[in-house]
């Protein structure tokens, strides 16, 4: 049975109506948002791999997971208090090259913000 578009509507507009669906709803709207938002944090991601460098700035590690945007002059904590993850990406890009970011494995960024701003492999050098 194929339904004209005034019965779908006025379907729709039932099961909107209905309070049993309205947290359904909401839950399909959420997880519609945040697939869009992994999405697009891939995309920046992907860009920001391909103009800093896909691979650690201080070690040479490539495997992708174990890479992120490092603020060189340690002001990540306060960046990220004022903005939000994509923004800061988006602001990277466009800043480049600056010098104000750089590409960190996990470790080499750990390792810098436990040893006071620069990461152990070159404070041993
Ligand atoms: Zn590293
Ligand atoms: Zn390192």
């Amino acid at each position: 049975m194929a339904w004209d578009i005034r019965e779908k509507k006025a379907y729709q507009k039932r099961w909107n109506a209905d309070p049993a669906n309205k947290a359904k709803k909401k839950l399909y709207d959420q997880s519609r948002r945040a697939g869009r938002r992994k999405k697009e944090m891939a995309r920046l991601r992907g860009r920001l791999l391909s103009v800093y460098g896909p691979k650690c700035t201080c070690c040479g590690e490539t495997e992708e997971q174990f890479l992120s945007l490092d603020h060189v002059h340690n002001n990540g904590s306060d960046e990220r208090k004022r903005m939000d993850r994509s923004t800061i990406y988006r602001k990277a890009l466009k800043s480049q090259p600056s010098g104000d970011y750089q590409i960190l494995c996990w470790n080499c960024q750990r390792g810098k913000y436990l040893n006071g701003g620069i990461c152990p492999h070159k404070s041993k050098k």
